[in-house]
């Protein structure tokens, strides 16, 4: 069974002044639904783990049986940190599932073909994450601001989500690391640390983190954009 674990518990910060972000709607409806939407569009996704801030659950499950999002088997509490809240659903997986996609609810411009790529490209690796080339040239620098290195670009990639991979690595990975009060800003660091192979995976530029009130007007912008490329393709 291939298992997604949609993650939306953040506290939504820099968005605070529009009310809970998640709910918040981008165009024509709340920003979690495009993530859900997705999942139960990707051909290779069997069920859906939800996870959101505990005083949101009732909200969210609101949401899943209006939406007739047929695939969410589980709406959780978060945690604290990311990680404390993918722990909670990496917690529930059963021996069922043989493949995990995490996916952070902020990324709602995650289309169903993305996501059906990585799981049929994952193949012998253990883990494999859409990312995209640098840009930018990145420096390493000291606390005060003195630059020790600069990085060679063409190795450097953005990583994205969904992140996905093998069920045993992910849940061994997760265990150290929680025993061990190691945190990582994303999953694969976490079986990159126990010596586990990941792949990196071409995404999209598109596939932006949706954090602050101006990423919701790009994220508008880049609707739009979509909207009339699927109109001149009719
Ligand atoms: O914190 P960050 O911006 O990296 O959040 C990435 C994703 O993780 C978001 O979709 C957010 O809702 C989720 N998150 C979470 N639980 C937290 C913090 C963030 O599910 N405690």
């Amino acid at each position: 069974m291939n298992i997604a674990i949609v993650l939306a518990a953040g506290a939504g910060q820099r968005m605070k002044q529009f009310g809970a972000k998640q709910f918040i709607n981008l165009a024509d409806k709340p920003l979690l639904s495009y993530s859900l939407d997705a999942f139960e569009k990707a051909n290779l996704v069997d069920a859906v783990i939800l996870v959101v801030k505990a005083e949101q659950v009732q909200k969210a499950e609101e949401l899943v049986r209006q939406n007739e999002y047929t695939k969410v088997a589980k709406v959780l509490a978060g945690g604290k940190e990311r990680q404390d809240s993918c722990y909670q659903a990496v917690k529930v997986l059963n021996d069922a599932a043989d493949i995990v996609a995490i996916h952070d609810a902020a990324r709602a411009l995650i289309g169903p073909k993305l996501i059906d790529e990585l799981i049929a490209a994952i193949g012998s690796d253990d883990g494999i994450i859409a990312g995209v080339p640098v840009i930018d040239t990145i420096k390493r620098v000291t606390g005060n601001q003195l630059i020790k290195k600069t990085a060679e670009r063409a190795f450097l990639w953005v990583a994205q989500t969904p992140q996905v991979f093998k069920a045993g690595p992910l849940k061994i990975s997760y265990e150290k690391a929680m025993q061990q009060g190691y945190y990582a800003t994303d999953d694969a660091s976490l079986l990159e640390r126990q010596g586990y192979r990941v792949k990196m995976y071409m995404g999209s530029y598109d596939n932006i983190k949706i954090t602050t009130p101006e990423d919701l007007n790009v994220a508008e912008e880049i609707l739009k954009r979509r909207k009339v490329e699927s109109r001149n393709r009719l």
